[in-house]
């Protein structure tokens, strides 16, 4: 297939300093877990990348020196002749694809709190650190900005031994230089303090002296945000922020542009939508002559091009759109755009950096196993042999496994109880803010579509006798999981008794088929995911009035792991929701429910007409059981029997990218030792050899 010719602008070279990116596509510095701790699995990872087509592909913030250190958040870092040999490996994949490589260098500021290399943070003041770590940065004399200028500097040279094509001056996200730049942050009353023109001096003075190091065969560029977080909604940029895009306009070969608000620029898609924000960062290519990158969650190549054409970026810039699918400029490029495997904006990809371990990918289970398990998005070995596979379940791990198994050639059968594909993604979907979630269907479905030793079987409900008089040699059970009505969970260690009466009592699995309740509902969170706040906000949109009542602190508490924490809560007190943190629930009788506090002895009653227990899942192993019982006590011994594995959420309830990880790591290692697969490589600290 060729390429629609609509699509040819997104193709075009574009200079940039001393180098030419071979198309607009470009990943943008993200994060992935991985950093320093673990260099050859960022390298095998970027390189796919720049192997899927993206022309230009970058690193995670990288630390000039041990004063900016993140972890327990893994981040690069550019300190030594170690970091060199690790940064290489990375840009030798990038260039084997004709990619550039680029460099996020970084000072952490109030950002960084050094538990690892316990340097004390540097700040613009003496400011507390912004994650919440008890610890004040030291307010920079002038001599520690010299210090920062030089690390910077041999930083920049590191980058160009490693054979970086672009080195970044990273001036936002809250770090140190956004903090120079802030009216806010800013409180110094010496030549970097004050005026815009004293504000802006170390920036300024960093571009110059990165540009004087490298300049020559590496572009320079400026990653800085488009507002200050001054401004109003209607008018989000401040004059002075414009003056400052003025005043530095010319300077970098490229600029980097995003938002103030993390928030908003990694919003999931609940609550941002592709390409919101342009109407913060629209202006800035007016102003300078340098080409212009942008993110914005783009998946579609319309969205892109009308980007370009409208003159507001001159790169497509992607993080989570090339997690989800590194290969998508490759996908417009043959023409395959319905191949494309959408980012959801779900913002598990966001967790391996809150959690310190590697990425993973709702869409794309393959992300972040790269290296370790030796895993390529688009390629996969062949089936092993002539066997048939029988899938039940249609959910994301019944799915995902039918999808891998008929690209590996197998004969897959799925069969699915219900007459949609999707299982509980179909159900989710149709939640507030939740639709984009579909897509791990839609992109399953069209690539099943087009395989012809698949067959699909809707509306099969199948108990064990009919499974095994298939005669398939393979059976895997991906018959999912059910909300629990009993209240167990985190809170509840056994079930609570004292919950009635049962046409009063919910689950989510009840609201998803349409039994809602009627007056005061008390939705009980006990998963501390999306699951409780996005039905509460469902019933609310119903007339329901609900009160959330979880034992946490924060509504979703676990929402601060993809950043969607603050916006949650934000939107239920918005929405007029009534929140009771720190309780649980001990008792409904039909008119009153009783909490208790988690701190203390004290107790609370509120008048309710219902509760939504958000607690946990039971799996529906079973139909896995019966299987399992009846090969077992067949001794007839006539036909071999057959494989037998449960996968996705009733092998062990969890998310949903757990779900598709499981779907297809079963494809993958079917005909293999499956035993064995839990022991993968290990990337060694330090260790690039
Ligand atoms: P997962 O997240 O593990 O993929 P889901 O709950 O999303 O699980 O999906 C499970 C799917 O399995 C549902 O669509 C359900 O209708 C289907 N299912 C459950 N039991 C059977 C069965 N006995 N036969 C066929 N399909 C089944
Ligand atoms: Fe997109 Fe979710 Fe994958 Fe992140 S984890 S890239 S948000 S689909």
């Amino acid at each position: 297939m060729t390429r629609d010719p609509r699509y040819d602008i997104l193709f075009e070279p574009v200079r940039i300093g001393p180098v030419q990116a071979p198309n607009r596509f470009y990943q943008v510095p993200h994060c992935n877990g991985m950093g320093f701790l673990r260099p050859r699995m960022v390298a095998e990872m970027r390189g796919i990348k720049a192997e899927g087509g993206w022309g230009v592909v970058c690193t995670e913030y990288c630390s000039i020196h041990p004063s900016t250190d993140d972890l327990p958040q893994p981040y690069a870092s550019m300190w030594n002749q170690a970091d060199i040999k690790s940064h290489a490996l990375m840009t030798e994949k990038v260039h084997e694809h004709g990619a550039l490589a680029g460099v996020e260098l970084w000072a952490g500021g109030a950002g960084s709190a050094n538990l690892l290399t316990r340097e004390v943070p540097l700040g613009v003041t003496s400011m507390p650190n912004r994650s919440g770590h008890p610890v004040q940065t030291r307010a920079m004399d002038l001599k520690d900005i010299r210090n920062l200028r030089r690390w910077h500097r041999e930083a920049a040279l590191r980058a160009r031994e490693a054979e970086f094509d672009i080195v970044y001056v990273y001036a936002t996200h809250g770090y140190l230089l956004g903090q120079f730049l802030s009216p806010m942050h800013n409180q110094r009353t010496d030549e970097y303090g004050g005026s815009v023109e004293n504000r802006v001096r170390l920036v300024r003075e960093l571009i110059e002296e990165t540009k004087d190091a490298v300049g020559d065969t590496c572009a320079v560029a400026v990653r800085m945000a488009a507002d200050d977080g001054t401004g109003t909604p209607e008018q989000p940029v401040s004059e002075e922020r414009r003056e400052m895009f003025s005043i530095l306009a010319e300077l970098p070969d490229l600029w980097d542009v995003n938002v103030f608000d993390y928030g908003h620029e990694m919003g999931v898609s609940r609550f941002v939508q592709e390409g919101s924000l342009e109407k913060t960062m629209h202006y800035v290519k007016s102003i300078t002559s340098k080409p212009v990158v942008t993110v914005g969650r783009f998946t579609s190549p319309d969205t892109m091009v009308s980007q370009i054409r409208r003159g507001i970026a001159d790169f497509i810039g992607a993080a989570r759109p090339s997690i989800a699918d590194p290969f998508l400029p490759r996908k417009i490029e043959e023409g395959r755009t319905e191949e494309i495997r959408e980012c959801i904006g779900c913002n598990i990809c966001y967790t391996g950096d809150s959690l310190g371990v590697p990425i993973r990918c709702t869409q794309n289970p393959t992300m972040g196993e790269e290296w370790r398990r030796g895993w390529h998005p688009e390629r996969i070995e062949p089936k092993s042999s002539d066997a048939t596979v029988l899938v039940v379940g249609a959910g994301p791990a019944g799915l995902e496994a039918t999808r891998a198994l008929g690209q590996r050639g197998y004969n897959v059968m799925l069969a699915e109880a219900s007459t949609e594909l999707g299982g509980r993604v179909a159900q989710e979907c149709r939640l507030p803010g939740l639709a984009e979630w579909a897509r791990v269907i839609d992109y399953r479905e069209q690539q099943i579509q087009t395989m012809p030793n698949v067959d699909v079987f809707l509306d099969n409900h199948l108990n064990a006798e009919d499974a095994l008089s298939i005669g398939a040699e393979h059976i895997v059970i991906a018959t999912g999981s059910k909300w629990r009505a009993d209240g167990y969970g985190r809170y509840h260690s056994k079930p609570c008794l004292d919950l009635g009466p049962a046409e009063q009592v919910f689950t989510p699995d009840d609201i998803f088929i349409g039994r809602v309740p009627q007056g005061k509902a008390v939705v009980f969170d006990d998963d501390h995911y999306y699951m409780g706040s996005v039905l509460a906000e469902a019933l609310v949109e119903k007339g329901v009035e609900v009160c959330l009542v979880t034992p946490e602190n924060l509504v979703s508490a676990w929402g601060t792991m993809t950043d969607e924490q603050y916006q949650t809560q934000q939107n239920l007190i918005q929405l007029g929701v009534q929140i009771i943190t720190a309780h649980g629930l001990d008792e409904f009788d039909g008119s009153n429910a009783r909490l208790s506090c988690v701190y203390t002895e004290r107790t609370r009653v509120i008048a309710a007409d219902a509760v939504v227990l958000v607690t946990s899942r039971t799996p529906t192993d079973g139909l896995y059981k019966e299987i399992a019982g009846n090969i077992e006590s067949d001794t007839s011994g006539s036909d071999p029997a057959p494989t037998l594995h449960k996968i996705g959420d009733c092998d062990a309830p969890a998310i949903i990218a757990a779900a598709v990880y499981a779907g297809h790591r079963y494809a993958r290692e079917l005909g293999t030792d499956m035993e064995q697969s839990a022991v993968v490589r290990q990337d060694k600290l330090f260790d690039p050899d």
